[in-house]
């Protein structure tokens, strides 16, 4: 791949942080982008110590005048934005139900924090929603600009294995990730003739802070949900943050210059595998 300037959001979490040192290590120039600046400042402090070329720039997705700014200084700092990565996304307690089936007696249940479908709560299933959805179309807005009419350009949505078929007890994440993944195809015919191609990786079951405590005990073994996971991956395990590397590499540069509008699973064969 040519050495490209390089945009992701969320980068000073678990995932994209990954994402952005390898990509850096490959020679590109980096902004690593998140609204906690001292995560972001972690990894650019990383990737500065193995002499990669990395800027931290405070940005909340979901303000554009925000990204206005921080494409200011990205383009100042490094130049015109060839790929976006947005990776900023996550859950929200409040759009969550504590059990993936509904019973009769959970309506009689009054247990602090028990939540069936009918007590989910509109403003976590927003903040989803906002997110997963608003966060990916705004920064795309911003930085996508550069890219109009130039080579090699290219965004990277991050989906989910539950865009595909709903995970229970997690409806709006669900839903938000299906919205993604829609929006990847859309976006990917819009941009198709000036120069733009948009694709999203889909990971599987990565442990990770977003998730740790809906698939481990405190004492690190596997809630029941966890085990459903590990039993339901062909390959038996979770993902590691590296797994997502290849894929990536892949999809920005111009091996995959004929490749735009798929939402490629990284998942250990789960999306593959009926169960039986
Ligand atoms: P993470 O929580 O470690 O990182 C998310 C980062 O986004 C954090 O650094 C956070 O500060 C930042 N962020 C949150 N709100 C923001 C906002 N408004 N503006 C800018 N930055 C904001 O999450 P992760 O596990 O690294 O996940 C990265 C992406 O991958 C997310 O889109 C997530 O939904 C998706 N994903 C994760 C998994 C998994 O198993 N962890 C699986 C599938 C998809």
């Amino acid at each position: 791949m040519s050495k490209k300037v390089v945009v992701l959001t969320g980068a000073g979490g678990v995932l994209c942080s990954t994402l952005a040192q390898a990509l850096a290590k490959e020679g590109h120039k980096i902004a690593v982008l998140d609204l906690n600046i001292e995560a972001a400042n972690m990894v650019v402090d990383s990737i500065n110590s193995y002499e990669g070329e990395a800027i931290g720039v405070k940005a909340n997705v979901l303000k554009k005048e925000s990204l206005d700014l921080a494409k200011k200084e990205v383009n100042r700092q490094l130049g015109p934005c060839d790929i976006l990565i947005n990776g900023a996304g996550g859950n929200h307690p409040l759009g969550t139900t504590s059990n993936p089936y509904l019973k009769e007696e959970d309506l009689k249940n009054t247990a602090e924090g028990f939540k069936t479908f009918f007590d989910l709560d509109a403003d976590g299933i927003q903040f989803t929603f906002n997110l997963n959805f608003i966060g990916t179309l705004l920064p795309t807005q911003v930085f996508a600009r550069d890219m109009v009419g130039r080579e090699g350009c290219s965004i990277l949505n991050i989906s989910s294995m539950n865009a595909f078929t709903p995970l229970t007890k997690i409806p709006a994440y669900s839903g938000a990730k299906a919205a993604v993944s829609n929006f990847t195809q859309w976006l990917a015919v819009h941009f198709s003739k000036v120069g733009i191609r948009v694709n999203a990786l889909a990971p599987g079951f990565f442990l990770t802070d977003q998730n740790r405590a809906l698939l481990t005990d405190k004492d690190g073994s596997l809630t029941s949900r966890g085990n459903t996971i590990i039993g339901q991956t062909p390959m038996g395990r979770f993902g590691e943050p590296e797994d997502l590397i290849g894929t990536t590499l892949w999809l920005c540069s111009e091996g995959a210059s004929f490749v735009t509008g798929v939402v490629v699973p990284v998942d250990g064969g789960f999306s593959a595998f009926s169960g039986v």
